[in-house]
């Protein structure tokens, strides 16, 4: 990657996941994983309320959610671990007598790193088995420029999910189920069945390319076939929780799908041809989307790659 690409997609993630520009944190020293890191360090925490009782936090690397109950809140994601203040701050004014229960969509640390926290504040920590099962390696990846190691034991999945599980709490009965490998290979959905929200982790990023994890099982065939289960449990009046960017609607699940199989297939048939990776990139296969997809930290030449490396 040329330096200047570097510089100007680690200040795409920064204002991304911070909500704002800071241009200042994105120094050229710093890993992609430092400069997530720092903008949630400059970020604020958002709280939206969304539907019956569900309230949806931003600023700390990915989307979070959490509803109260008669135990304590549920929380679906819980951030990066350096917001903890600015995170519980928030949640004690959605319920001030702790966390119950916190499902991880997913390994990446934008989207646990709380988990250990969260534990100490009385959270059980629910995960599909393969990424409780990562929470216990070493992981390095490339792209983020960081190698994971093993979480404290409090951080780890105490409760697992290997393909589906109902969980009945507070006013709500929360459906976790497992996506085949897509993102990674432990992703799991949350639909809060009477609220009608849907949480799909990271297989969906509204109006950015997507990241995936080929390294602990992802692929873009699984990232397909995760965007037509995101739509087939989505219905017209379901609010859609990405993992990262705004809210979105069954419709813009669409629009993701439909933007995912034509850069496939485009990546494909180039692929077919016998171009090399740096051919395909230079053949533009992604041209058509990039204004609306490829504005912010996934640039269409890091998604050709991803999406070549699985075709
Ligand atoms: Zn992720």
């Amino acid at each position: 990657m040329k330096n200047a690409e570097f510089r100007r997609r680690m200040t795409s993630v920064a204002a991304l996941v911070a909500g704002l520009c800071a241009p200042g944190i994105a120094a050229a020293q710093q890993t992609p994983y430092d400069t997530i890191n720092a903008a949630a360090a400059a970020s604020e925490i958002t709280a939206t309320p969304l539907r019956g009782g569900v309230v949806l936090l931003q600023g700390s690397g990915g989307n979070m959610v959490a509803m109260p109950g008669p135990d304590g809140l549920l929380m679906i994601d819980d951030g990066i671990a350096l917001s903890k203040a600015k995170v519980e701050a928030k949640l004690h004014e959605i319920q001030p007598t702790g966390i119950r229960y916190a499902v991880n969509t997913h390994w990446h640390w934008d989207h646990t790193d709380g988990n250990v926290w969260v534990h100490d504040d009385g959270a059980t920590i629910i995960a599909q088995a393969n990424t409780a099962r990562h929470f216990g390696e070493t992981i390095r990846v490339v792209e983020w420029g960081h190698t994971f190691t093993p979480l404290p034991a409090g951080g780890r999945a105490a409760m697992l999910v290997a393909k589906e599980k109902t969980l009945a709490y507070g006013t709500d009965v929360i459906r976790l189920r497992a996506y085949m490998p897509s993102h990674t290979d432990g992703d799991l959905s949350a639909y809060f069945t009477r609220a009608d929200v849907l949480l799909t982790g990271d297989t969906y990023w509204n109006g950015l390319y997507p990241f995936i994890d080929y390294v602990a099982g992802g692929s873009i065939d699984g990232m397909i076939a995760a965007a037509d289960a995101n739509i087939a449990m989505a219905g017209e009046k379901t609010i859609v929780v990405p993992g990262h960017g705004p809210l979105g609607t069954r419709a813009d699940l669409i629009a993701y799908r439909d933007m995912l199989v034509t850069i496939r297939t485009n990546v494909a048939a180039l692929k077919k041809q016998g171009k090399t990776l740096e051919e395909a990139i230079a053949a533009r296969p992604t041209a058509a989307f990039d204004a609306k997809w490829g504005q912010m930290i996934i640039s269409p030449a890091l998604f050709t790659t991803l999406v070549y490396r699985g075709v």
